[in-house]
């Protein structure tokens, strides 16, 4: 959510901003603005509603330029979307300039107080009381102010400030919410995340909470909140700049759908040297005695899925729970559970107060996130990295297969340390595993159908995903890319839900029901629901093996590869994927960038 960028070296700093912010649109937002230290002594600020073509188009009928910089793009929490509330804000001396991501919870009582004191506000947001309150501070020394500024704010924020009176210094400071220092020969850069700066530099350091970083053109100073020195030596990041470009595709979600099978192959790889290897065997599966998976949104799918695969290959019982609810409902946990996160971004606001909740229960807690330096993986006991390389499309895909697959060797490995499963069982398993990447280039190989398929169906004004088993839990995340990128009304049932009250909804012509028939015993049952849906005059696009496809038009179906039931969510899931993206597509939609969603949910 937002994105936060700034440079102060040698360069003009407005196209770096810019170009920034446009690798940041993938986080989600409404506005966008920039603010530069001007060559006149004064702030230059340009900002605005939409889309960053309607700020780059103002950029352009008025150019500014300077040496140091800040920009932003705004996913509004406090205040409408709208060119006042849009990020940087001055202060009204219209001598500190701000962008802030995240909220602050103390906003009115810090507003009311400066109000009282004469000082008056220009927009709705939480964030002006932070360049507000950092000018009452000011007395000739900014880092000085933005210790006081961070010690008076309560909630959550990633910082970039600048001061007219110090023009060659731009400081930074967070909690809760990312950022990333990126240093360079020709200067120095933060932002929110790594693509941002990936054109400039590779090297970068990883803010932690309540740690202020000073940026001049010649270095990159650290500091603690007693303004101690602290050292960090700046990390290289391995993501190559293509990984984060679209390279001939039309959205980042075909190219990162087409990715899978690499993914895929690079994440089963990397269990076997390295972090995962380590983290995977110092595992000691006997010491739980209950197993909490806790996620939002896809993430919380890929748990459902794997909730499944535990409790069939482990015999041991799992919960998933969403975050968002998992952080308030005082869970009964304790030093037996292990409570496994799992965020794409190791920053979505919810997961990251679940793991605290947990550690402070005394659980033991396992991370699996994609972004080496995140707050998850730096805060859980241990973590695995799904090795997916940047995931820019909002709604996520290469991601939730590499995490779908951590989970499997996860629960495998469970299962053969538990006695739960014999060697060559486990090999077996392995090695089915280890065949899911040439399987989803099979599906892959056969797009063009899906395609053909899913421009037929952008009409429906409803379709359900329906199955049974593991079925059920991957047809969660069909029904959640649907509807996140193509608009279209989408729920997910248990076939045996059915009759418990959606049925009611299905009408002629207007409805579309996905019925996923991967396990075998239950085949028949899914096959009665479909029956039940057909009857009532909806069509049907069946996926997996079914031996029963085709007996009327009504039916379409899609076939997968040969596949052991509990791994086919990593198959069938590709299917839905292509499926969503080309109704989407049809429907000429914002694909990479669904309205009123962010990629990386750093609010709460
Ligand atoms: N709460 C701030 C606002 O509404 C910042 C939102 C953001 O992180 O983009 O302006």
């Amino acid at each position: 959510m937002c994105g936060i960028i700034g440079y102060v070296g040698e360069e003009n700093a407005v196209p770096i901003i810019v170009e920034g912010l446009k690798k940041l649109e993938y986080r989600g937002y409404d506005s966008a603005g920039v603010a530069v230290c001007g060559q006149n002594g004064f702030f230059d600020v340009i900002k605005q509603k939409g889309r960053l073509t309607a700020l780059e188009a103002r950029l352009s009928e008025n150019p500014i330029a300077g040496n140091m910089g800040i920009g932003h793009t705004r996913w509004a929490t406090h205040g409408e979307p709208s060119d006042t509330n849009s990020h940087p804000h001055v202060g009204s001396q219209n001598k500190i300039a701000v962008v802030h991501n995240g909220i602050i919870e103390n906003y009115r009582q810090l507003k009311e107080r400066l109000e009282q004191k004469g000082i008056a506000f220009a927009s709705q947001t939480d964030s002006e009381v932070i360049a507000q309150l950092a000018e009452y501070y000011y007395s000739g020394d900014l880092l000085d102010t933005v210790i006081k500024v961070a010690n008076a704010l309560e909630g959550s924020y990633a910082l970039g400030i600048m001061c007219l009176d110090e023009p060659d210094m731009l400081v930074a400071v967070k909690k809760d919410n990312p950022l990333i220092i990126g240093v360079s020969g020709h200067g120095q850069f933060i932002a929110s995340d790594v693509p941002a700066v990936l054109k400039h530099t590779n090297k970068v350091c990883y803010l932690n909470d309540k740690e202020i970083a000073v940026l001049t053109k010649g270095g990159a100073r650290f500091f603690n909140m007693d303004r101690e020195p602290l050292s960090k030596t700046p990390e290289t990041v391995t993501w190559d700049i293509d990984s984060a470009e679209k390279g001939g595709f039309e959205h980042f979600m075909l190219k990162e759908i087409m990715e899978q099978p690499k993914v895929l192959r690079d994440t089963i790889q990397s269990v076997h040297s390295g972090g995962n290897k380590e983290v995977i065997e110092s595992l000691e599966a006997a010491r739980f005695d209950k197993l909490v998976i806790t996620a939002c949104g896809s993430a919380y799918n890929a748990g459902v899925v794997a909730k499944y695969v535990f409790e069939r290959l482990c015999r041991l019982s799992v919960e998933v729970e969403l975050a968002s609810e998992f952080r308030y409902k005082d869970a009964i946990i304790s030093d037996k559970t292990l409570v496994i996160l799992v965020s794409q971004s190791g920053e979505t606001a919810d997961t990251i107060a679940a793991m605290r909740e947990a550690k402070a229960k005394g659980a033991f807690t396992l991370g699996i996130v994609n972004v080496v330096g995140s707050t998850i993986a730096k805060e859980a006991e241990v973590c695995l990295f799904t090795a997916a390389g940047p995931e820019i499309a909002v709604a996520t895909t290469k991601v939730f297969s590499a995490q779908l697959v951590l989970l499997y060797i996860l629960a495998v490995r469970f299962a053969a340390a538990l006695g739960k499963m014999t060697e060559e069982a486990e090999r077996g398993l392995s090695a089915e595993i280890a065949a899911l990447p040439g399987k989803a280039e099979e599906i892959l190989s056969r797009i063009d159908s899906i395609q053909k398929y899913a421009s037929t169906c952008i009409g429906y004004k409803s379709i359900f995903f329906i199955g049974r088993n593991i079925d059920y839990a991957i047809a969660l995340e069909g029904s959640l890319k649907l509807k996140e990128i193509s608009y279209i009304h989408s729920e997910a049932y248990a076939g045996g839900e059915l009759k418990h009250g959606p049925i009611s909804l299905v009408e002629e012509e207007d409805t579309l029901v996905v019925a996923l028939s991967n396990c075998g015993r239950l085949r028949g049952k899914i096959m009665s629901n479909v029956e039940q849906v057909v009857s009532r005059g909806a069509k049907v696009l069946l996926i997996g093996s079914c031996q029963d496809a085709g007996q009327s038009g009504i039916i379409s179906y899609i076939g997968l590869p040969e596949v052991p039931e509990l791994f086919s969510p990593s198959l069938s899931v590709i299917v839905m994927q292509l499926f969503s993206y080309y109704v989407a597509a049809n429907k000429g939609l914002d694909i990479d960038k669904p309205r009123n969603l962010a990629k990386s949910v750093t609010v709460e």
